[in-house]
């Protein structure tokens, strides 16, 4: 008799996940497979849920925000070992061979697989995933906790530095994200200006229990001109107003994989040599730094656990905004 395990399946966008008992996957070589502690629920599994992204595997399983311990590892694994915890992020695999691999920006890759969208991720029991790209998890906090920090906080951290160097920084849309760059960015210094949508009372009151300067509505005006902004919302009218919110020479960054329309808008916003940018995936050396630095801020995430059958109903809370943090979900 095969092995099973419980996962949420994906079966064509604008479905409901189905909660299904499949094969547990087998580890190829080069692959571990992880027993799945924790699975944080990301902004872009709700894109590939809608269809807002294309080119999604079907069934697949979503989940890019992974940790678990390693339960079986496939031959030619030198990476990590049977019991270890292990984080596996949206990356899962590169070409290796394609000119942006060569450069060092593996992030760009013409041929990449991502987890939860081409390569079933972690709503579920089990996951496999190529072991070069699963990253060992600092000790100090929970499965739950670490969750969020395999995209959220890398993403987040890959954004603060296109941001860099800033004194003062918006963040427009304060949620998983931008509650983890709120701390890394307030560790070096900076200054943090959160915009919420109008009238978040409840999000703004958590970006300033975060430390952040100042907190208000998308619609609002800063009281300082700010050097950079980061946009974390998938809503294309804020550029304009991030553009008008930063000083000239300042970089509004784009760190979302989907944004609705940016609406035309006056060469004057973008005049005084202000740059916008977007931010793509991940690479592994981020993945390195970025966990390493994270319990020298020291990084806490405020999460909120659901069991795994609770899926659809995660998503629907994050589409609403109704919730403070990240989600995870616990199988
Ligand atoms: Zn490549
Ligand atoms: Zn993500």
């Amino acid at each position: 008799m095969t092995d099973t395990m419980k996962a949420m399946l994906l079966d064509a966008a604008g479905k409901p996940l189905r909660l299904a008992e499949i094969p547990r996957p087998e580890p190829g070589p080069g692959q571990v497979r992880v027993k799945v502690a924790a699975c944080g629920v990301c902004r872009t599994d709700l894109h590939v849920a809608d269809g807002d992204l294309k080119h999604t595997k079907q069934p697949i399983i979503l989940g890019h925000e992974i940790v678990g311990r390693v339960d079986k590892v496939g031959t030619g694994v030198t990476h990590h070992s049977l019991g270890d915890r292990v984080g596996i992020p949206w990356l899962g695999h590169t070409c290796g061979v394609c000119s942006y691999c060569h450069e060092g920006r593996e992030n760009l890759c013409d041929a990449p697989g991502f987890t939860g969208y081409q390569i079933d991720g972690g709503y579920a029991e089990y996951a496999v995933a190529d072991a070069g790209y699963c990253f060992s998890i600092p000790d100090g906090l929970g499965d739950v906790e670490a969750a969020p920090l395999l995209c959220a906080g890398l993403i987040g951290y890959r954004s603060l530095r296109m941001a860099d160097p800033c004194k003062t920084l918006g963040i427009y849309g304060f949620g998983a994200a931008a509650h983890i760059v709120a701390q890394v960015a307030r560790h070096r210094g900076i200054e943090i200006y959160a915009f919420t949508r109008p009238g978040d009372t409840a999000a703004q009151a958590f970006a300033r229990e975060l430390g952040c300067a100042w907190a208000g509505g998308s619609d609002e005006t800063p009281p300082v001109s700010l050097d950079a902004a980061i946009i974390f919302a998938s809503v294309g009218s804020l550029v304009p107003l991030a553009l008008e919110a930063v000083r000239k020479g300042g970089t509004v960054v784009l760190g979302g994989i989907h944004m609705s329309d940016i609406p035309a808008m006056p060469y004057d916003l973008l005049w005084g040599e202000r740059v916008v940018r977007s931010v793509a995936n991940l690479t592994r050396q981020d993945a390195i730094d970025f966990l390493a630095l994270a319990p020298r801020v020291p990084v806490r995430t405020h999460t909120t656990a659901l069991p795994l059958a609770e899926a659809n109903a995660a998503l629907d809370r994050l589409r609403r905004g109704d919730l403070t943090g990240a989600l995870v979900l616990v199988p």
